[in-house]
């Protein structure tokens, strides 16, 4: 059982830790109750290869929202294939997805920022939250460097809407380091990258950047910057942290979500 008081004895105690370091002690840590949820971007990547490679008992997950692209079912096939691992897949329940379709339209994302709420909460934030029902630490490749929401990423972090210990193997990494281990493990990874998506979520809603653009700009980009998250990531505050939030916030509700 983990709470909040978990995360400063983790932090105090992976202090300078490696990622690889930090994905074996979560996998004793939480021995049978941590998973990897993996969006499949290149971070994930590295830690896909990272937890096959010391074949840690830390399972991985994904989520298929049904508006992904092409090229990242392809990447999970080859992924699989190449470290032998089953990526367990979550689906968002077919009959929330027809309701709100009949309702609000195929690409009600474009009509409000609620809507886009809405469909990103039941193609991603419920079914992440059944993949979690049995655990007590989840792990992401979330990093610092990925934009405005993401500054205040730490290597532990309280999940106030689930409830659990996040970790980030990968927080203080920059994306050129993340690019270098990618090379230099010949680490499968999504073609799109090349063609100026630094971030790649649902196929409507992501875009490729400029060069230098903050990576998360090609997401959701019709919205303001503090709202390009999909509900999956709260921390220390709020979603959009500009660096005021307190430091135990109270957890916030569910019904404002962001994305
Ligand atoms: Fe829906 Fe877009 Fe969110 Fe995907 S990213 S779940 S298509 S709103």
């Amino acid at each position: 059982m983990t709470t909040t008081d978990t995360v400063p004895g983790i932090l105090t105690e992976l202090a300078g830790a490696s990622a690889e370091e930090i994905l074996a002690d979560a996998a004793r840590r939480f021995g049978g109750r941590v998973a990897f949820a993996s969006s499949l971007g290149l971070e994930d990547q590295v830690l896909t290869a990272m937890i096959a490679e010391a074949k840690l008992d830390i399972p991985i997950f994904t989520l298929d929202t049904g508006r992904l692209f092409p090229e990242t079912y392809d990447l999970i096939d080859r992924t699989s294939k190449r470290y032998g691992v089953t990526i367990h897949t979550y689906f968002p329940a077919a009959a929330e997805v027809e309701k709100m379709v009949d309702r609000d339209g195929v690409n009600l994302f474009r009509d409000s920022i609620e809507a886009r709420k809405r469909c990103c909460e039941i193609r991603k934030v419920l079914p992440m939250r059944r993949a979690q029902i049995e655990l007590d630490a989840w792990v992401c490749g979330l990093r610092t460097g990925q934009g405005a929401t993401r500054q205040k990423v730490e290597v532990a972090e309280w999940d106030y809407l689930a409830d659990m210990v996040k970790i980030n193997p990968l927080a203080a990494w920059s994306e050129e380091r993340v690019r270098d281990y990618v090379r230099a493990h010949d680490v499968p990874y999504n073609p799109l990258h090349d063609a100026g998506f630094p971030s790649i979520g649902c196929a409507p809603c992501t875009r490729a950047v400029a060069a230098g653009e903050d990576a998360r700009s090609g997401r959701w980009w019709w919205e303001s910057a503090e709202h390009r998250e999909c509900g999956l990531h709260y921390r220390t505050g709020h979603w959009a942290d500009d660096g005021t939030s307190p430091v135990a916030p109270p957890p916030p509700d569910p019904a404002d979500v962001a994305s």
